[in-house]
């Protein structure tokens, strides 16, 4: 294979532009040619494609965002925006593509995967909802975005003897709330896999006030609804003072982690030797710190679970 080429799809998660470059640098040290296509699938339909070269990815390594951007794409999802991009693909004689992005994205890769065209994903989302793999890139930053924040909001809650809901990012997926709640010695976390009782939660809230403590911290994904709502659910239950903040999309930005650069350069350039190998259909990931390849297909048929140790230790030491 002498021609690939690399697109970032779906969520944008930093340390797309660290795999972006290990992708580039990776296949140029092999002697490949490599094309960067904007705007994800979109683009790959529309044709924004640019060879890249060793200095097109210069200086992005500690940058957030995604340098190719991304995009969401109902075209592509149809035969015939499938085949428009195959076309494309053909015309710039590119003969293997790696996607990095979420298990949306990958399923648009296992399409083209199907028609026969090379096709290699590698996991790039906020979330950590990707099943095969340990960590997506993007977590690790967007985990420390949201301990920074609450950290900071500890601050104030502290000095008013507030109850704080934190609403963080995670539809389906509670990694993120999980995760920040651990680190961050929440009293409850919220998250879809693991519904707590509002009984449960208020329990623990009034047991903390009667001790005499000073403020509280529930984390809440998404998922599991509004955030100010549940806020003034609390509220009007306990008659503590409550108040909400919903983190958005800072948890999306930001400068990658050294994790999330390491990571995501083992990722993409393990991308490009499953190409180089000859393989299609495949997703790159990290379990016990070595990197693993599985098949698309299952990865996107399983459901990511959370580590259920976690969150019962988490209940354990905010008693
Ligand atoms: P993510 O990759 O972050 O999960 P999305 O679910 O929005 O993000 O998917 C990104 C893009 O991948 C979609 O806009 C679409 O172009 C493509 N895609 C998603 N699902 C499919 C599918 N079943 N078939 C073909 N393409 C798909």
């Amino acid at each position: 294979m002498k021609k690939i080429g690399v697109l970032t799809s779906g969520g944008d998660a930093p340390g797309m532009n660290a795999a972006i470059r290990a992708v580039v640098r990776k296949a140029i040290y092999h002697s490949m040619d490599v094309y960067g296509i904007k705007y994800g699938y979109q683009g790959l339909i529309d044709g924004h494609i640019e060879e890249m070269e060793i200095g097109s990815v210069g200086d992005i390594i500690q940058r957030g965002g995604t340098q190719l951007y991304s995009a969401r794409c109902n075209e592509f999802k149809t035969d015939a925006g499938q085949e428009k991009a195959l076309a494309q693909l053909k015309k710039h004689g590119i003969e293997g593509l790696i996607v990095i992005g979420g298990d949306g994205s990958f399923r648009g890769a296992q399409k083209l995967a199907d028609k026969g065209f090379p096709c290699i994903g590698v996991p790039g989302t906020i979330d950590n909802d990707i099943a095969g793999t340990d960590f997506t890139i993007g977590f690790d930053t967007a985990l420390n975005t949201i301990i920074d924040a609450i950290d900071k909001i500890r601050d104030t809650a502290t000095s008013h003897e507030r109850t704080y809901v934190i609403e963080v990012m995670g539809r389906n997926a509670g990694d993120l709330a999980l995760w920040a709640g651990l680190a961050d010695g929440a009293e409850s976390i919220l998250i879809p896999e693991a519904p707590d009782e509002f009984d449960n939660v208020l329990e623990r809230l009034k047991r903390g006030h009667a001790r005499g403590k000073k403020h509280s911290i529930i984390i809440l994904a998404e998922g599991v609804g509004s955030g100010i709502e549940y806020g003034q659910r609390i509220e009007e239950a306990t008659n503590l003072e409550t108040r909400v903040t919903v983190l958005g999309h800072i948890q999306r930005g930001g400068s990658p982690t050294a994790a999330d650069r390491v990571l995501a350069s083992r990722l993409g350039a393990k991308a490009v030797d499953l190409l180089r190998n000859g393989q299609s259909g495949k997703m790159v990931g990290i379990q016990n710190n070595q990197l693993v390849e599985h098949n698309i297909t299952d990865v996107v048929a399983e459901r990511n679970e959370i580590n259920h140790d976690m969150y019962k230790l988490a209940n354990e030491l905010s008693i």
